[in-house]
């Protein structure tokens, strides 16, 4: 836009908003979706046509004889930015609530493969009147159109768009809330419809109103349990590697999680940070998404890699057909401790019975020399664990795991409680090393006590892992782990300390880190819910619905809590002996048994303790021991810095 059309526009919006010189009520020529005759219920060419939806009548509508995925909308014979959009319902009944997540779009290619979204209506329309979005779109559009909501036929009764002639340029796309917009256009308007058909796609990735990724690509569905709900996830894969909204990893292949089962939608992401502070070498990168399909509005998904061999995501190169003898057949091989093994082409079952993919190298490349060098590799690793039951053999175990990963895999899925966690494992064998290790958390859908198999698990007096679901037996490599070695268990309660004391593994942090995604994904969550409409029922392995996504998210955020608090017990930890707070000015202030217990500030110092309401209930110099306080939130006043203490 020039200069002189922008004071032009600045002059004639004032007070008006919509008066814009450059902003004329368009015509083209209509098209649409197959019309429906509703007096016979067949399609039909002549009523309810797409011209009745540019008649200026809002007593005639547009009507499709489908019930998703279909549209209405005008060729303007060239590319025109498009500045406001007018709709008004079809006259009836039905028509206020019709209206609700229809999205208007426009594209250069009449098969809108190119298309972007203009705007989302999210609220009831009102019959017999015209409604009116400004649209923040600078590219310019050819074909313009609106899509129905899914699941009824796509009714209007008028539609105007507003704009001038132009191609315009891409300094500001519309998202539809303040996270990334996933665009996905699809052949044909095909939706995928299982795990084996890669439909061809363009895909668009918008953030921050700009375009990060406008790409080829084919998406298909994947998951297993989760490809059930009505909500779908996805994988996509780029016709060449991409690095996708700032991830590490530049690659091809990404997924789309659906998150249904999960009301609060975040789930994943609280334990992929745990995974992060836990000092994991990878954790999957991940994005809060609103995605849109085909003009169709989707929800709030979680874009997150793949779990794979692939620089910025598991360290290790693929395997070739060229990798038969010597260091080159070691590795590195990526595998997935699986309850659903059965179900893939390239897995076998240890000796002792446990189910192992072999995810990399591919199922259809990997070699039987591969196949077997790799069975063995496991199976010497599982006896090293199993081997000399009763005797101190089995600490033969360090030569074949990776401890490290092993140790704080465990912890991770404990804090977050996820029954799931011995039913998948992802596992690298690394070429050159004999250690097998835990090369990626995944999939907590159903942690955080949101499965009715195992309710109240943030107060379960032992490891979750003892009494949950379990791929084969890999429940008994746990035990050798983690119960029967005693230096294995003392280095986890070593690292237990760190994690408390070091690593953000605290209550307040990790609540604080819940409290940023919510506000992220507070404006998605709300249109998420209006697609699918689920907080007031049990869906997946709920055992709860409370309601809304605010009260899921508040149930999570006192959940953890309750879990670190009894992981404590558990383990063989006191917070209150040791827990420090260290402060900005150099000192740190302590709680020890209940006291107030200061170090590091200069002799004489003064502190003061105060409750929350601003009274003083303690004071002391410091190095000194305070008295006891009764348990709750304090305010510590020491030299010039205050901070919050609790004492539990
Ligand atoms: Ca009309």
């Amino acid at each position: 836009m020039n200069f002189r059309l922008l004071t032009l526009s600045t002059v004639i919006c004032t007070g008006f908003g919509f008066a814009f010189a450059d902003d004329a009520l368009l015509s083209g020529t209509p098209f649409g979706s197959q019309s429906v005759d509703y007096s016979t219920g067949l399609p039909t060419t002549s009523v309810n046509t797409p011209a009745e939806a540019f008649d200026g009548d809002l007593s005639t509508c547009f009507a499709s004889y489908d019930r998703s995925r279909t549209y209405v909308g005008l060729d303007l014979g060239e590319p025109h930015v498009i500045t406001r959009v007018g709709w008004s319902p079809r006259n009836d009944y039905y028509g206020p609530g019709r209206v609700v997540l229809g999205v208007f779009q426009g594209a250069n290619s009449p098969d809108f493969m190119d298309a972007v979204p203009l705007y989302i209506i999210t609220e009831a329309g009102v019959i017999g009147t015209m409604h009116h979005a400004n649209v923040d779109c600078s590219r310019g559009f050819r074909y313009v159109r609106y899509v129905g909501p899914a699941d009824a036929r796509c009714n209007i009764a008028e539609l105007e768009f507003y704009g001038h002639p132009g191609a315009g340029d891409d300094s500001h796309l519309y998202q539809f809330t303040n996270i990334p917009t996933v665009v996905i256009n699809t052949k044909d308007a095909q939706e995928p419809f299982d795990k084996e058909t890669n439909i061809d796609s363009n895909i668009i990735i918008l953030n921050d109103n700009t375009v990060d990724i406008e790409a080829i690509a084919t998406t298909r569905e994947r998951g297993n349990a989760s490809r059930q709900f009505p909500k779908k996830p996805w994988r996509i894969k780029f016709d060449k590697k991409q690095n996708v909204l700032g991830s590490p990893a530049k690659a091809k292949k990404w997924c789309l999680i659906n998150n249904y089962g999960d009301k609060t939608l975040m789930r994943n992401a609280i334990a992929f940070e745990v995974s992060r502070r836990m000092q994991m070498p990878y954790t999957p990168f991940l994005r809060m998404v609103d995605v849109v399909m085909n003009g169709e509005y989707k929800g709030t998904y979680q874009l997150t890699d793949q779990v794979e061999l692939n620089d910025g995501r598991i360290e290790g190169k693929e395997m070739s057909d060229k990798d038969i003898e010597g260091d080159a057949l070691t590795g590195a091989y990526h595998l997935e401790i699986d309850g659903y093994a059965d179900q893939e082409t390239s897995w076998f079952m240890s000796r002792r019975g446990i189910p192992v993919t072999i995810k990399s190298p591919d199922e259809d490349e990997i070699l039987p020399v591969q196949h077997d060098y790799i069975e063995k590799a496991f199976n010497s690793m599982e006896s090293s664990a199993f081997g000399g039951f009763f005797t101190n053999e089995k600490r033969g175990y360090r030569n074949y795991v990776d401890t490290y990963t092993w140790q704080r895999h465990m912890l991770i899925e404990e804090i977050v409680a996820n029954p799931d966690q011995l039913w998948s494992i992802h596992l690298v064998k690394p070429r050159g090393d004999e250690h097998i290790a835990v090369a990626s958390v995944w999939d907590f859908d159903i942690a955080l006590d949101n499965d009715i198999r195992h309710v109240d698990s943030g107060h379960y007096p032992g490891y979750l892992w003892t009494v949950s679901t379990s791929a084969g037996t890999v429940r008994d490599l746990y035990y050798r782990f983690f119960i029967d070695d005693p230096s294995g268990v003392e280095e986890v309660k070593a690292l237990w300390t760190n994690a408390r004391e070091e690593y953000g593994i605290t209550p307040e942090s990790i609540q604080e880190y819940i409290d940023s995604v919510a506000d992220n994904i507070r404006e998605s969550q709300r249109l998420n819910f209006m697609r699918w409409p689920i907080l007031d029922r049990m869906v997946h392995n709920n055992w709860q619905a409370l309601g809304s996504w605010e009260a899921e998210v508040n149930y999570v955020r006192d959940f953890i809590e309750a879990r670190i608090n009894t992981l404590d017990k558990v383990i063989g930890y006191d917070p209150s002996s040791v827990s420090a707070i260290t402060v900005a000015t150099g000192g740190k202030v302590c709680v020890v048994n209940g006291s107030i217990v200061t170090e590091g500030f200069a002799q004489g110092t003064r502190y003061s303790v105060y409750d929350l309401s601003g009274k003083t209930v303690a004071e002391g110099e410091c190095g000194e021991v305070s008295a006891k306080l009764a348990p709750g939130l304090y305010i510590v006043k020491a030299g010039n810095t205050n901070i919050k203490i609790s004492v539990k």
